[in-house]
């Protein structure tokens, strides 16, 4: 076809293969030129040791596929040289998506949700909490749990955040309607993905897990980063909308992260926009830092609209926070996420007293 496998055995370095990948160029850019465009190539070079190949034919010619893949994703003339590392981690991601999607078939087997609690700034209280994706991967029985932040976007690359995003907000929902007969205005948080905005209709699954469970639409907050959406304002402007009209609430997750300005926030209108851990961390660590998480506040509520800080680990921290008026509080120090039963068990059935649930 339109591959081809050069077996070079005088070229001992890197520039030696780049010398050889440029004369390869140029030849093909002549024959573009003499047929007068007519007919236009990119090559797409990938580079493996010719030893190896020759050694373990088999196992090779799959680097060999692999590296050519790569050279190609770095779009036209891209050049890749083979590293171990890429091929690894590139193995890694198949196995992951290979057990994301066995799972799903299988009656999302080995995922789970976790939830943490979110507190009330001033009073201490909890007013809800966030509902948190878990995937563990089965091999020759044993359990290995994959972080959140390597399967999330594998699951969205594959298209699977769909159903794994419905059975999430499923539990989630679910989960709410069963602390509302100890905390009645608990409210849960569900991460919604940018894919699960355009690819479904997100508001109708929500309505209809919340019918089911016989919520009111304000005990769920969809939290949407703002990252995905770069460069489509007005798509999200559409979709606020209608969460405005459903009387869903809107957080914005990740705040500071992405592109927002003040203009967009009082646009998007969220119910109230959460400031990332690491933020937090460095805020706390930094007095530059906390003089300027101290202006976020003021400016975000200037505008009418609350904000929740995620991440806080220590009761100092807290009491800065509480300082300065934050409205709602996310952390370690209040709870990590946790299965359900063990929820309920830490902040419904051992610990009635709301008073003391920030001691926890
Ligand atoms: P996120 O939405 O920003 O969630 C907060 C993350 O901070 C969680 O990580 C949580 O475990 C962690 N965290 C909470 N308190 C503290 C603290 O005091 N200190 C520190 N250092 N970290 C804290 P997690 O569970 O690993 O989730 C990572 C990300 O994965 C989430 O970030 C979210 O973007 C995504 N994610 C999780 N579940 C879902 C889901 O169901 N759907 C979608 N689309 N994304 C999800
Ligand atoms: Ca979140
Ligand atoms: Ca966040």
């Amino acid at each position: 076809a339109d591959e081809y496998m050069i077996i070079d055995l005088e070229s001992h370095t890197k520039d030696d293969v780049m010398l050889l990948q440029k004369k390869i160029c140029k030849k093909i850019e002549e024959f573009i030129i003499s047929e007068k465009y007519k007919v236009v190539f990119t090559i797409s070079t990938g580079i493996i040791y010719a030893k190896m190949l020759l050694k373990y034919y088999d196992e090779y010619r799959k680097i060999a596929v692999f590296s050519l893949k790569q050279a190609k994703s770095m779009g036209g003339n891209g050049v890749y040289f083979f590293e171990k590392e890429d091929y690894e981690l590139f193995l890694r991601k198949e196995k992951i998506k290979s057990a994301l999607r066995n799972a799903v078939a299988n009656g999302f087997e080995g995922f789970d949700v976790y939830y943490q609690p979110i507190m009330d700034c001033d009073s201490g209280h909890m007013i809800g909490a966030e509902a948190l994706m878990r995937f563990s991967m089965y091999q020759d029985k044993k359990k290995e749990p994959v972080s959140p932040v390597e399967f999330i976007p594998l699951l969205e690359e594959t298209g699977l955040i769909l159903p794994a995003g419905r059975y999430v907000l499923d539990k989630a929902v679910s989960m709410c309607h069963e602390m509302r007969q100890y905390i009645p205005e608990f409210k849960i948080n569900v991460n919604i993905s940018y894919i699960q905005m355009v690819k479904s209709d997100i508001w109708k699954d929500i309505l209809s897990s919340i019918k089911q469970y016989d919520l009111p639409p304000e005990c769920l907050c969809a939290e949407l980063t703002e990252s995905g959406y770069t460069d489509m304002t007005p798509y999200f402007y559409k979709l606020r909308k209608k969460f405005e009209e459903k009387n869903l609430q809107f957080v914005l997750d990740d705040f500071g992260t992405g592109f927002s300005n003040l203009h967009c926030i009082v646009n998007m209108k969220p119910n109230y926009v959460k400031l990332d851990n690491d933020f937090t961390a460095k805020a706390m660590s930094n007095a530059r830092d906390f003089e300027l998480l101290k202006k976020i506040v003021e400016m975000v509520h200037s505008i009418d609209i609350r904000i929740c800080i995620e991440g806080i680990e220590k009761e100092e921290w807290y009491q800065k926070l509480k300082e300065i008026h934050v409205d709602y509080l996310q952390g370690y120090l209040f709870g990590k996420p946790c299965e359900k039963n063990q929820f309920l068990n830490k902040f419904i059935f051992h610990c009635t007293d709301q008073e003391n649930l920030t001691d926890l």
